[in-house]
């Protein structure tokens, strides 16, 4: 089913998901199972799946030199969304990139996702590859999301890059990212908006935002995209702080400010890893029961490593 159906069927009760990473090359699909089992209780209706692109490095050959090589470290989206819907019988929302896609790969991943029976796509351009400052796409690739987006918008059209006559019509539900603090790169928040419009316009069916600590620029993001005439979900992603290292390591990688309280109260502990990860839990469970009280149609977690913790968050919000 649809993100947008699972929504709308909610009929206003709030709705959990989850998103979860594929594991290092070299492990199983049990790793992400020893993840969902213990959050299965709570009964998500889709779990995305993130995508993550090649990293160049430099390999040591038998004659002394280095080579430059690419390596995917975590391959497998795409089959750990099918293995997903069959061992929990729920939606899997795949993140799909532009990054290191020609858009004849990416018509073949939509092909590929449509036969599987996926109906949902989290459509992305991807960061820069590690080591690179600026994202490049791929020869041949798309520049952006929206491109990406109006690839499977044309496709669900029956339109492909071959015309061909009585294509079939996919049917994917397509949503976008967005950015309460702005996106990185962007020169300010009205020229990200001006963009994150586009992709509304385009015909993402709904917007899954960047993690944010303060609910406060959640509730004014909602209000600019609603007083634009955005009327999509928005659905919050959330994640709990569980270290002391994330108070530096978050800011920078995902653009985003931490509350001075947040701050404080993981000063005050930061000699006690169990006392930080409480103070995480306790910020992001108040996080979560004030996004639900104000309308928020479903909470979603990053759960990364922090498994554990969301799972205390869920069990004290749903
Ligand atoms: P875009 O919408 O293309 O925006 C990128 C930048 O370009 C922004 O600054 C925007 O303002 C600007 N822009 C947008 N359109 C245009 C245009 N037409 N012309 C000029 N400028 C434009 N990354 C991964 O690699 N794998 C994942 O699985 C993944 N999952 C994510 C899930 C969520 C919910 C979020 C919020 C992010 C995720 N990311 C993931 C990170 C994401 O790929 C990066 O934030 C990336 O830098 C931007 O992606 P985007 O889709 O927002 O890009």
């Amino acid at each position: 089913m649809k993100v947008s159906e699972h929504l709308q069927r909610a009929n206003g009760r709030p709705l959990i998901s989850f998103e979860v990473l594929p594991p290092l090359k070299g492990k199983s699909f049990q790793s992400i199972a020893d993840v969902l089992d213990p959050l299965m209780e709570f009964k998500p209706p889709f779990i995305n799946v993130t995508y993550h692109r090649a990293e160049t490095h430099f390999k040591k050959m038998s004659d002394g030199r280095f080579e430059e090589i690419a390596v995917r470290k975590r391959p497998g989206t795409v089959g750990i969304c099918a293995a997903i819907m069959n061992r929990y019988k729920v939606d899997a929302v795949p993140h799909l990139i532009c990054g290191g896609f020609t858009v004849e790969e990416t018509e073949d991943a939509l092909i590929d996702l449509d036969f599987l029976g996926v109906e949902n796509i989290l459509c992305l351009r991807g960061d820069a590859m590690k080591g690179q400052a600026n994202f490049y796409p791929e020869k041949g690739g798309h520049p952006h999301a929206i491109d990406l987006l109006k690839q499977a918008v044309n496709m669900n059209r029956g339109i492909y890059l071959e015309e061909s006559q009585d294509a079939w019509r996919t049917n994917f539900c397509l949503g976008v990212a967005g950015y309460p603090e702005k996106h990185g790169e962007s020169p300010n928040a009205e020229v990200d908006f001006k963009y994150l419009k586009a992709k509304a316009d385009a015909g993402a069916d709904f917007i899954m935002t960047q993690m944010f600590f303060d609910n406060q620029k959640y509730f004014d993001f909602v209000k600019n995209c609603r007083a634009a005439g955005i009327n999509i979900p928005i659905i919050p992603g959330l994640k709990p702080l569980t270290t002391y290292r994330q108070l530096m390591t978050l800011p920078k990688a995902f653009s985003i400010d931490l509350p001075a309280d947040l701050v404080n109260a993981v000063e005050k502990v930061k000699h006690n890893e169990e006392a930080i990860m409480q103070a995480g839990i306790e910020w992001c469970t108040a996080q979560s029961k004030e996004l639900i009280a104000n309308g928020a149609p479903i909470i979603h977690y990053y759960t990364m490593s922090s498994v554990k913790a969301v799972k205390q968050i869920a069990s004290q919000v749903f």
